[in-house]
């Protein structure tokens, strides 16, 4: 019993980890240069940054509004 309970945890875990994994992954960056630097936008979330050209952004600025 004790081992069904630690399975479903462990999997629900994952299931959690998974789920954010792949929220970040759809993160869809378009870039809008704008002289030296360029503007992000996630297509996904509609998150906005300012970057590098050329360097994605790697985190979803989704909660940030
Ligand atoms: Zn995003």
């Amino acid at each position: 019993m004790i081992f069904a309970v630690g399975l479903v945890i462990a999997f629900v875990i994952l299931l959690v980890f998974n789920m954010k994994n792949r929220d970040r992954r759809q993160c869809r960056w378009r870039e809008y240069r704008q002289g030296d630097t360029s503007q992000w936008r996630c297509i996904h979330c509609g998150a906005a940054t300012e970057g590098t050209p050329g360097e994605v952004p790697k985190l979803c600025f989704r909660d940030r509004g």
